[in-house]
C-alpha cells in the first residue's frame, strides 16, 4: 500500500505502487488529451505527481515531447534564472566494508590503493581547492565504522571551515556519507553542514539486495529511511539520487518522486537537491556489464521530466558527464555543477600516477575549474559562488518557501553576480576575467528591483577595488 505519510520504506516507495503507475503511464503514453491535461498543470509550477510525470516521461509523442522539453527550460528559467551554482567533491577516505557490485571500494577490491586523508591533508587539499576559487564541497567517503568514525567526519568539517587562505574560505560543506542514525545527523548539522547526500542508487528492492550483498548498506529499510532520520536529527536539506543503469530507468524515476512526496508529506519540505549520476567504468567497475544504461536522449528526458515533477529542488550533475552532455541537460533543468573535479583521495594535491588508482569512477568532463566557468559564460550561464542562503539559515523549508513564491529571484541574482566578480577578482585568467566582466555589466541590469540595482553596482565597485565587505 503507497502511504506517503509511513515511517516505513517499503510504504512510501511501495513496489507494487510502482509497477501500477508504470502501467497506468504505458497505457497513457499515446494520450495525447491527458498529456495535454498534465502539460497545463505543469504549467502552474506547482510540481505533478510521480503517476502524472511517469506518462510524460513514457510519453512517445514527438510534438508533446517538444513541449515538454520548452517548459522544463521555461521552469529551469522562472525558477533559477541562469544561475548555476558551482561545487567540487572532496573525497576523504575510500576505506569501505560495503559489497557493492557496482563501485571500486567494494571490500574485496584488494588492488585499489586505500587511502584516508589526515587533518593536515585535508588542509592542503581544501587549500588547493581554495586556490581554484571554489567555496561550496561536497565531502565524500567509503563506509568504514572503524577508519571512518563519526568523530573524524566532525573533525574534518571543523578544520575545512577553519581555513582562511588569502581571499578563500569554504563557506558550505555538504557530506555524501553512509546511511547514519539520528544522534549522528544531529552531530553533523552541529557542525555546521550544508546538504546531507545520499543516493538511493536503485529504488528496486529485489536489486538493491543484490547490487549491495555484503556490509550495512546491504540493509534496504536503513538506506531508504535515511533522510527521515535526517529530517529527524534537524538537517533540513537533503539531497537524494538514483544511479541510473543500475535498474530499469522509469522505475527508478516514480522512486525517486515518491520519496520526494514522501518527504515533503512527513516532514513539510521535499528534497533540497537531486542528482542525477550515470554509472561509470572505475577501477575494476566495467559499466558495460550493468544492462540499464540509459542514452543521452533518455537522460535528457529524465532530466526535463525531474525538472516538471520538482520544480523548486535543485538538481546537480557532476563531472561523470562530458561537456556535451551537460551542455545539454544544464537548460532543461540542472542548478548546480562540479569543476575541476578529482575523484581520487588526495588527488587535488597529488594527481595519481597510473599505477595507483583510487578514484571512484572515471571522471569524464576533466576541464579546469576556469574552463567550466568560462564555458558557462559563453553560453551565458552566471557560474554562481554563492552560499548566502545557507549563511542567513534560509535553508530548508525557508528556502523552499521563498523559492516557490519566485522570490529568491531578487536576491540569488545580485549575490550570484557579486561572488562571480571575486572569483573573476581573485582566480580567473585574463580570458575568464573579460568575458566575465562583460556578462556582469550586462546582466547587473536584470536585478528587477531599483534599489537593489544601486546597492549591487556600488558592491561590485568597491569589489573591482579590493575593498570588500
Ligand atoms: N559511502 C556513501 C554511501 O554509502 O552512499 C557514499 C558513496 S560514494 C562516495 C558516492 C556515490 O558514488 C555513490 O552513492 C554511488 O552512487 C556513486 N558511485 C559509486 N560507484 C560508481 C560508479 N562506478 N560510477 C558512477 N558513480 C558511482
Amino acid at each position: 500500500m503507497y502511504d506517503v505519510h509511513s515511517k516505513h520504506a517499503e510504504d512510501f516507495i511501495n513496489h507494487e505502487e510502482i509497477l501500477e503507475t508504470l502501467a497506468y503511464a504505458d497505457e497513457n503514453k499515446h494520450n495525447a488529451a491527458l498529456i495535454d491535461t498534465l502539460i497545463e498543470k505543469a504549467k502552474k509550477r506547482k510540481g505533478l505527481s510521480h503517476r502524472e510525470a511517469s506518462v510524460l516521461l513514457a510519453c512517445d509523442l514527438k510534438e508533446k515531447n517538444e513541449e515538454i522539453f520548452r517548459l522544463a527550460e521555461q521552469i529551469k528559467k522562472d525558477f533559477y534564472g541562469n544561475r548555476i551554482v558551482m561545487f567540487a567533491p572532496l573525497y576523504l577516505s575510500n576505506y569501505c566494508i560495503n559489497g557493492c557490485t557496482y563501485c571500486p571500494y567494494h571490500a574485496k577490491n584488494k588492488h585499489i590503493a586505500r587511502k584516508q586523508l589526515t587533518q593536515e591533508e585535508i588542509r592542503r587539499e581544501v587549500i588547493a581547492l581554495q586556490d581554484m576559487g571554489h567555496k561550496r564541497l561536497a565531502l565524500e567517503a567509503g563506509e568504514d565504522p572503524i577508519r571512518n568514525t563519526m568523530d573524524y567526519y566532525l573533525d574534518s568539517i571543523n578544520t575545512i571551515y577553519s581555513i582562511k587562505h588569502k581571499n578563500g574560505a569554504i563557506r558550505r560543506v555538504n557530506i555524501n556519507i553512509a546511511a547514519t542514525t539520528v544522534d549522528n545527523y544531529r552531530l553533523l548539522k552541529e557542525a555546521g553542514i550544508g546538504t546531507y547526500i545520499l543516493f538511493q542508487e536503485t529504488y528496486h528492492k529485489e536489486s538493491y539486495l543484490k547490487l549491495h550483498p555484503t556490509g550495512p548498506k546491504h540493509d534496504y529499510a536503513y538506506h531508504t529511511e535515511a533522510m527521515d532520520r535526517a529530517m529527524e536529527g534537524g538537517i533540513d536539506d537533503v539531497g537524494i539520487g538514483v544511479l541510473f543503469g543500475l535498474d530499469k530507468y522509469r522505475y527508478e524515476f516514480a522512486g525517486l518522486l515518491m520519496h520526494a512526496e514522501h518527504l515533503e508529506a512527513a516532514f513539510g519540505v521535499g528534497p533540497h537537491t537531486i542528482s542525477v549520476p550515470r554509472l561509470r567504468d572505475a577501477d575494476d567497475i566495467d559499466s558495460s556489464s550493468f544492462k540499464n544504461g540509459i542514452d543521452d536522449d533518455t537522460f535528457a528526458k529524465l532530466v526535463a521530466c525531474i525538472r516538471i515533477a520538482v520544480p523548486y529542488t535543485g538538481m546537480i550533475i557532476s563531472t561523470r558527464e562530458s561537456q556535451k552532455t551537460r551542455e545539454r541537460v544544464l537548460h532543461l533543468g540542472i542548478s548546480q555543477i562540479s569543476g575541476g573535479s578529482r575523484t581520487s583521495v588526495g588527488g587535488y594535491c597529488e594527481p595519481e600516477p597510473d599505477t595507483e588508482k583510487s578514484e571512484q569512477f572515471d571522471v569524464v568532463d576533466t576541464r579546469t575549474l576556469d574552463e567550466v566557468v568560462c564555458w558557462l559564460m559563453e553560453m551565458g550561464y552566471i557560474p554562481s559562488f554563492c552560499t548566502a542562503c545557507y549563511r542567513e539559515g534560509r535553508t530548508g523549508d525557508r528556502f523552499m518557501s521563498l523559492c516557490k513564491s519566485g522570490q529568491i529571484q531578487n536576491c540569488c541574482h545580485p549575490n550570484a553576480l557579486m561572488t562571480l566578480k571575486e572569483y573573476l577578482m581573485d582566480y580567473a585568467s585574463p580570458k575568464t576575467k573579460a568575458i566575465g566582466d562583460a556578462l556582469i555589466e550586462k546582466e547587473v541590469f536584470n536585478v528587477p528591483n531599483e534599489k537593489a540595482r544601486s546597492v549591487v553596482l556600488e558592491n561590485l565597485r568597491l569589489i573591482e577595488q579590493d575593498n570588500r565587505r
